[in-house]
């Protein structure tokens, strides 16, 4: 469920028609919906109710400050994954005792940071990292809490570019070695080991692979229990899916996510912790773009619009589903006809959607491309030369712009020219 719907012949986000913001902030752009930001998070948070618990919204999938502070000021913690996501979340307020730091290459300056910060813990990768990490919290005279990131050797039976729970993914540590490794950990200094953490792809349309890691993880815990490991916290990684189409697959909802947790792990006693960033952002946001040209070519009709890849990647790097919808309601008995929708940029691989149907669209007509708040307008460039499209958030009736669209002057002027040109 999301809010955006039609009212009256409109397509609007919560109360706010998204015509409006158009002709505020210009075409295209990013438009965020915080009832279903904060609806999406409240579902995880209720489906652990009851269990020690906290959600770390991935804000990768979509990190712009003001949506960090309304599910940070909701009582979210952040799953970040680089120096520059801990800063945009503390500068969000999000406080360093609600900040986990994952990533497969954390870099010296980046553990000084989340060490003299305040941080949760450490989801640690490998055993060159742990050492690293040992090294730079006894000098700063501090303790690291960490878990080490297990590989389950699970099949997340998604696209392959977004499975990191097979062996031969770089992610984490093989789980059959998570004894020694644990073991040398114990050993380290300026460590402390909390617990685990597991996290094997994104996208997952299905309970199963869920379910075979956490069971891997709860065998894990007791073997490491019997170890003498101290483990409090299982941090069991992000990774629901989103129903990218309208159509009858539905991935699972967070409830039944929630209790395949409580069965599978719900008896160690462990303080619970989960990554969704998809699930949260994914259908609290839209593309909105405008159709530019109409242009017939020999067996195909494309729609031109001003939107592109650099924009919105998914579909030119996963080949990626999202719904288009018109901005005006089409009419009952409206024409449709199937469109290649295109963006400008020059490469073939700017389509967003071959052959979709779609009633009969204008110059001028806006769309908007749905299911676009996750891994949107994070993984937008200035390909082209095209500046980074303008963030907008509504609340309610009211709505502001949270990222503004720079000029060209603003792009060009970050080059510089040395003067021995
Ligand atoms: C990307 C990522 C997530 C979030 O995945 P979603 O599919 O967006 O829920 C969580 N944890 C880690 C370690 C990640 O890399």
């Amino acid at each position: 469920m999301d809010h955006f719907t039609y009212k009256s012949g409109e397509l609007c986000s919560e109360t706010v028609p998204v015509s409006k913001i158009a002709a505020y902030v210009g075409t295209p752009f990013y438009l965020y919906s915080s009832a279903t930001l904060l609806r999406h998070f409240k579902l995880f948070d209720d489906a652990l109710e009851g269990m020690e618990h906290l959600v770390c919204y991935a804000m990768k999938a979509a990190s712009n400050q003001a949506i960090l502070k309304l599910l940070g000021d909701a009582g979210a913690g952040m799953d970040v994954v680089s120096g520059g996501e801990y800063k945009r979340a503390r500068a969000a307020g999000v406080p360093g005792e609600r900040i986990v730091f994952s990533g497969v290459g954390k870099t010296r300056a980046e553990m000084e940071m989340a060490l003299t910060g305040g941080i949760r813990q450490f989801n640690v990768e490998s055993e060159p990292e742990m050492k690293l990490l040992s090294t730079v919290a006894t000098a700063l005279d501090v303790i690291a809490p960490i878990t080490i990131r297990v590989n389950p050797d699970v099949d997340a039976k998604t696209h392959a570019k977004i499975s990191t729970g097979k062996k031969e993914d770089k992610f984490g540590i093989p789980i059959s070695q998570a004894r020694e490794v644990y073991a040398t950990a114990a050993a380290l200094p300026g460590i402390k080991i909390i617990g685990i953490d597991v996290h094997i792809g994104s996208q997952l349309t299905q309970l199963d692979p869920f379910g075979h890691a956490f069971e891997k993880v709860a065998e894990l815990t007791e073997v490491l229990r019997s170890d003498g490991h101290e483990i409090t916290r299982l941090d069991l990684g992000g990774g629901l899916g989103i129903p990218y189409e309208n159509s009858n697959v539905r991935p699972p909802h967070p409830a039944e996510y929630g209790a395949l947790i409580r069965e599978k792990v719900g008896h160690l006693g462990c303080e619970i912790e989960i990554e969704p960033g998809r699930f949260i952002a994914g259908n609290a946001g839209i593309l909105v773009s405008k159709v530019l040209y109409i242009k017939k070519g020999e067996e195909r009709e494309f729609l031109i619009v001003d939107g592109a890849m650099n924009d919105l990647i998914r579909p030119a790097m996963y080949g990626a589903h999202h719904d288009i919808v018109p901005v005006v309601e089409p009419a009952a008995g409206a024409e449709y006809q199937k469109y290649d929708v295109v963006g400008p940029v020059c490469e073939s691989g700017d389509t967003f959607a071959k052959r979709r149907s779609l009633p009969n669209l204008q110059a001028g007509d806006l769309i908007a491309f749905r299911s676009a708040g996750a891994y949107g307008a994070v993984m937008a460039s200035e390909y082209n030369s095209r500046p980074l499209i303008p963030e907008v958030l509504v609340h309610g009736d009211q709505f502001a712009v949270i990222r503004a669209r720079p000029s060209l002057e603003d792009m060009i002027n970050r080059d510089t020219i040395p003067e021995w040109l």
